[in-house]
């Protein structure tokens, strides 16, 4: 199976008035098609740095990014945004859906951005909007959907542009654990079907029942990997939610 993402030896610091922070600290990972992967560790563990660096939001100290066999690192800052654009979907802690455009909106202006609001996209925004039970809100404004659905729009405007990789940090943060169960399955079963590749950090470890893999962070590096879905199974149902989702870091 091919990878959508190898990350290779990556280390991010960050430089404070007193001391260095490692926030990933020589980290290799890689994800292959249709493969999801919960990433998991305390606040403060560096996993969305570790988003950020997959995406090229950030530039790593050390080590190198590809996004599908293509190194991020190496791209002029131009082309590595068009890369990004194209490539790679994003879900975050807060939903940033645009409050005066309309679900259909919200999601189609991905695909404006691409340049591909074409038919073959608004065929793709109907169906996804149908797949993740929003076609009645279509027109709704994002203040008129409950927490679930406006994180489905999120989702939907992730995947809409037909990316390689969905990130997602803590898409479940705001719900309530019936409803954040039916966003990640459905999440998870959409990765499974489009052969994309998604990583989602969470802080509910009950949550990594649908994950093909579970990555445990812990001060910067990898400290535990289950790939086995009995362990990870028993892993999920025996956890309580870890602790509060992470601060975001402005
Ligand atoms: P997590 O998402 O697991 O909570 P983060 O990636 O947000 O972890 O943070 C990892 C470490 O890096 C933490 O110690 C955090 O305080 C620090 N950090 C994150 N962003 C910055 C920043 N912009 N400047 C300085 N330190 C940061
Ligand atoms: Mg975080």
């Amino acid at each position: 199976m091919k990878n959508v993402l190898d990350a290779k030896s990556l280390s991010k610091l960050y430089e404070t008035d007193t001391t260095t922070i490692r926030a990933v600290d020589d980290t290799t990972i890689s994800v292959a098609e249709g493969e999801f992967i919960a990433l998991v560790g305390p606040s403060g563990s560096g996993k969305t740095t570790l988003l950020a660096l997959f995406a090229g939001l950030l530039d790593p100290d050390k080590g190198e990014v590809s996004i599908n066999g293509q190194a991020l690192n190496q791209m002029k800052e131009k082309q590595r945004t068009d890369y990004r654009m194209r490539n790679i979907g994003f879900t975050f802690q807060a939903n940033n859906l645009v409050s005066y455009l309309t679900v259909q909106e919200n999601v189609e202006l991905m695909l404006q951005l691409n340049g591909r609001l074409d038919k073959a996209g608004k065929t793709r925004v109907t169906e996804l909007l149908e797949r993740l039970g929003l076609s009645e809100r279509r027109n709704n404004l994002p203040s008129q959907l409950s927490g679930g659905q406006q994180q489905r729009v999120a989702i939907a405007r992730a995947l809409v542009h037909d990316p390689s990789i969905v990130l997602a940090d803590e898409p479940t943060a705001s719900l309530d654990t019936e409803l954040a169960y039916q966003v990640v399955e459905t999440f998870a079963d959409l990765i499974h079907e489009q052969k994309r590749g998604g990583i989602m950090v969470t802080h509910d470890l009950r949550m990594c029942i649908y994950a093909d893999r579970v990555i445990q962070m812990l001060d910067g590096r990898i400290d535990a990997i289950v790939s086995d879905k009995g362990t990870i199974n028993a892993f999920a149902n025996q956890s309580r939610v870890l602790s509060e989702p992470d601060q975001v870091v402005a």
